[in-house]
């Protein structure tokens, strides 16, 4: 991974837990007419109660903070970049983005999707609420950017790196988040294979591609790219599946391995010169090149300080990264 980086020359970022700080808090709750908003909050969060992503954590304790309490799901299951699923008090519910509701043909979707959209333009992401079938309302959450991710984009951007967003969020959410690190490419409602098959794409045309991603879904893509990077913050998976972790989801660390990538390679290049000059030198003195003319052999005593000095210089080089600017 530290000799590919120094290549790389396209960054794709996931958004959710990469660029956010990938905790997000509910902010609101809107429902459908007819649905009390604190029965649908406690159905969802029974069923999220389950589910790993950062969405279903917002909404659990924000259930939690209102002292609901959890009824028993059955039937759960978990579509990875769409939603969770399942039966809670036998009502059948489902909570997750707008596709997904709309593969399982959720009725009377339109007025709460409309309603949605001057939230998600605020760079809030949004998840519906079904039950039984009908759209019974939708749960804002906020996912606040992370404080080092601006400098990092802008890090990146000095690099000359080409830098794209990719995230299952919705297009109003992903272009507001996108506009306020000033990335000027994003991909919007990406499923986590379209993540790996963008970033296979990228390669077969000759890029060299570093992946940033924490999901369970961004984990195919981290395999895929030249360089995974997974943020230690993030999930498992995303981890084992990367090449470098940064241990605190801290994006700058990826400037860092950059840079220090850049830097190693030189000072490694730097190291072959040390290493092969001495030789390049000494080697055919010694074999007697310059006996005939002026009589001159390599005296063993500074052969062996050459061999000496030639480890010396190397280790001494490599030595200066440990004050390498990263
Ligand atoms: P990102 O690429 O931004 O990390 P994901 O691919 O994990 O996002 O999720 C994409 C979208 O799928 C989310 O924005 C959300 O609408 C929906 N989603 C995924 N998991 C859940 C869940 N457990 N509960 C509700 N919605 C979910
Ligand atoms: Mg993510």
């Amino acid at each position: 991974a530290l000799e590919t980086l120094e290549k790389v020359d396209t960054i794709v970022l996931d958004k959710t837990g990469t660029l956010t700080e990938g905790k997000p808090r509910l902010t609101t709750i809107e429902v459908a007419e007819g649905v009390d908003p604190e029965q649908m909050l406690r159905m969802a969060a029974s069923l999220e109660a389950q589910s790993e992503h950062p969405i279903a954590k917002a909404v659990v304790d924000a259930a939690s903070e209102r002292k609901l309490e959890l009824v028993r799901v059955t039937d759960f299951a978990s579509v990875t970049g769409g939603g969770v699923e399942g039966r809670a008090d036998g009502r059948r519910v489902l909570i997750g983005k707008p596709l997904l509701h709309s593969e399982r043909k959720t009725g009377a979707m339109d007025a709460l999707l409309k309603k949605a959209e001057p939230l998600q333009q605020q760079g809030m992401t949004v998840v519906f609420v079904a039950i039984d079938g009908q759209a019974a309302g939708f749960i804002g959450v906020a996912d606040p950017i992370k404080a080092t991710t601006a400098q990092a984009i802008e890090a990146l951007h000095d690099l000359k790196l080409s830098v794209t967003m990719l995230t299952g969020d919705n297009e109003g959410t992903a272009r507001s988040v996108a506009g306020k690190l000033g990335i000027d490419q994003f991909r919007a409602g990406v499923e986590p294979k379209d993540k790996h098959e963008y970033v296979t794409a990228l390669r077969n045309q000759g890029r060299i591609v570093a992946m940033a991603g924490d999901g369970v879904n961004d984990a195919p893509a981290l395999a895929a790219a030249s360089v995974g990077i997974a943020m230690g913050t993030g999930t498992d998976v995303a981890i084992e599946s990367a090449g470098v972790t940064l241990v605190k989801g801290d994006l700058r660390g990826l400037v860092k391995a950059v840079n220090l990538s850049r830097s190693v390679m030189r000072n490694i290049r730097q190291n072959l010169f040390f290493a092969f000059i001495y030789n390049a030198l000494g080697v055919p003195i010694a074999a007697g090149l310059l006996y005939p003319v002026f009589g001159l052999l390599l005296s063993p005593i500074i052969a062996s300080a050459a061999m000496s000095l030639s480890s010396v210089s190397v280790v001494g080089n490599a030595l200066r990264l440990r004050r390498a600017k990263v």
